[in-house]
């Protein structure tokens, strides 16, 4: 699976997350899956509702469900997204428990240097142990 994005929509991204430092970030990808290219089109902000905001993300879940219901043909969860505001973009122990494992893929934003943020996107497998691996993206 290869991802695609283009330089708007990774923008809205960044600009959203950083606005929420140092708090954790969190929304979901929408767009398509076709012949085996992921095309982002459209970040779904969720508001995070951890009681430690700065170190861990719950997704408010009626806006969960508003999005969930929301989906179309055309636009469809393929992504979910989180910042890491002060650590790598690996998946920590707790994201590896997601309920979120069926989705095409998993999207870390790194601001541990904000002046050079790295993205990384990941796909899980519901495994025992889970396992994961590197999802090839393009931004244009
Ligand atoms: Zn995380």
């Amino acid at each position: 699976l290869h991802i695609q994005m283009n330089k708007s929509f990774y923008h809205i991204l960044l600009e959203y997350s950083l606005r929420k430092l140092p708090e954790e970030a969190c929304g979901f990808i929408v767009g398509t899956v076709q012949n085996n290219i992921l095309t982002a089109s459209t970040f779904v902000p969720i508001t995070n509702i951890a009681h430690n905001l700065n170190e861990s993300f719950v997704m408010d879940p009626i806006e969960v469900m508003h999005s969930l219901n929301s989906q179309t043909k055309q636009s469809q969860i393929v992504g979910i997204f989180h910042t890491h505001p002060s650590a790598e973009a690996l998946l920590s122990q707790e994201d590896l428990q997601t309920l979120w494992h069926t989705l095409p893929s998993h999207w870390i934003l790194s601001l541990l240097q904000p002046e050079a943020p790295k993205l990384r996107i990941y796909k899980l497998k519901k495994n025992h142990p889970v396992s994961y691996h590197k999802l090839p993206f393009a931004i244009d």
